[in-house]
């Protein structure tokens, strides 16, 4: 009896071939404006001790209090899939003692995370995220830099439908004052609060500005804005951001509900927003978290950073520019159990040379294996059986033009790498 056959986990998607080529363009497209711009690439473990991410992302978020995905392995450790990827390299820059030689670092990885999030379009449970941070730069630049690549990626990917908004979170000094302002309004709003902003009324107020929820949303309507409340450094911190980034001309909009979903912001906090992915409009964010690498055991080093969604860019990027499958150059089409051995080892000899070349490994008729060939989209078609071995000749043939010519056997492979480069 046949068995039913597995699907994949609720969430979870596979990225197939035709749509992996515009992954790896995005992914080019990042790393070389990395490169450019002095980032490392650092690869982190999926995996981390459950405790990072409640200690650096915060108890009171929707990600440590409900996504997470976390089990006690073999050995009784608690341990989580990563939901982001800042914990882990905060983690690494203090276990290594990154900051010793030079506290200036920065770094880019990119690869998945896990939230057991409700499955929507562009939610999933293992998404990717293309991250960069700078470790070590109090200066308001390296906020206009993260920013300023953003653009530039997004330039460079014809991805045109972004704005960025752009919020100072203040700091310890300034933000109680604007907490004490915005719970007064939450006590009288509390009524039309969902259950979740009850909650985070009193443990993290901040968080009650970016509900979704619509109730919450119009009681937030009047809701003090943090920049009115900025101590005098946040405030001079935030102008140069903006200043900066109007004398770069990239566009922005100063968002007063922006505040993102984690605990470990301070100052500037920035999302990528985008008309073109409906409901799910966050296409990257990222701000500064000053305080992370102190309060999880490394000296007090200012960092900022940022998280691009790779699965929602790559919707975008394949709406607007989808990236051509490249098709084999020649697809060599033998007839008979000599021709194919001979075949073969051309193919292989062509292959390191770097031509794109297929083959069929069984026996079909020069029917079928022209079809093939068509179907692949092969530029050139070799055609060799006993005859064309017997006299010392294939043939080769145009697909665009159709026309053919006779190629000698004799050294072959050198003239079809001369034909084909
Ligand atoms: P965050 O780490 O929450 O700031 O997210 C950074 C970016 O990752 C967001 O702007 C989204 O584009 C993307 N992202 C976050 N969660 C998901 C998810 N569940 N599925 C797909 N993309 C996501």
């Amino acid at each position: 009896m046949s068995q039913p056959s597995i699907q994949l986990i609720r969430g979870f998607k596979d990225i197939l071939p035709g749509e992996t080529e515009l992954w790896q363009h995005i992914e080019r497209t990042a790393i070389d404006l990395f490169e450019d711009f002095g980032y490392r690439e650092i690869r982190i473990p999926i995996m981390e001790k459950t405790d990072l991410f409640a200690r650096s992302i915060g108890e009171d978020t929707d990600i440590v209090e409900k996504e997470m995905y976390t089990f006690t392995d073999r050995g009784k450790d608690l341990l989580t899939l990563r939901p982001e990827a800042t914990a882990s390299i905060c983690r690494s820059y203090i276990q290594h003692k990154m900051y010793a030689q030079d506290p200036v670092r920065k770094f880019y990885t990119i690869g998945p995370m896990f939230r057991r999030e409700r499955p929507q379009k562009g939610r999933y449970r293992q998404f990717y995220q293309i991250d960069a941070e700078i470790f070590g730069v109090a200066a308001p630049y390296a906020d206009v830099e993260l920013i300023f690549l953003l653009r530039t990626l997004f330039d460079r990917l014809a991805v045109t439908d972004t704005t960025a908004h752009v919020n100072s979170l203040g700091c310890p000094v300034c933000r109680p004052r604007f907490k004490e302002a915005l719970s007064k309004l939450l006590d009288a709003a509390a009524p039309t609060l969902c259950s979740d902003c009850l909650r985070r009324k009193d443990r993290n107020p901040l968080r009650v500005l970016d509900c979704k929820v619509p109730g919450c949303r119009e009681a937030m309507q009047g809701a003090p804005s943090i920049i009115d409340y900025l101590c005098d450094d946040c405030h001079t911190h935030f102008a140069t951001v903006t200043d900066m980034l109007t004398k770069l001309g990239v566009p922005f909009e100063v968002d007063k509900q922006l505040v993102r979903g984690l605990d470990y912001y301070t100052r500037t906090a920035f999302e990528i927003q985008t008309g073109a992915l409906g409901a799910q409009s966050a296409v990257a964010g990222g701000g500064r978290y000053d305080g992370l690498v102190g309060s999880l055991g490394g000296p007090e080093i200012p960092a900022i950073g940022f998280a691009i969604g790779f699965d929602r860019l790559s919707e975008i990027v394949a709406a607007t520019s989808p990236v051509a499958v490249r098709p084999p150059q020649l697809f060599i089409a033998a007839l008979g159990e000599p021709a194919r051995a001979k075949a073969f080892q051309w193919a292989t000899a062509l292959g390191i040379a770097g031509v794109g070349v297929a083959m069929e490994y069984g026996e079909k008729s020069l029917k079928a294996q022209m079809k093939q060939a068509n179907r692949q989209g092969a530029g050139q078609v070799l055609i060799v059986g006993e005859s064309e071995l017997q006299a010392g000749k294939a043939v080769l043939r145009n697909m665009a033009d159709k026309s053919q010519r006779e190629i000698p056997i004799e050294g072959i492979v050198e003239k079809l790498i001369q034909t084909l480069h």
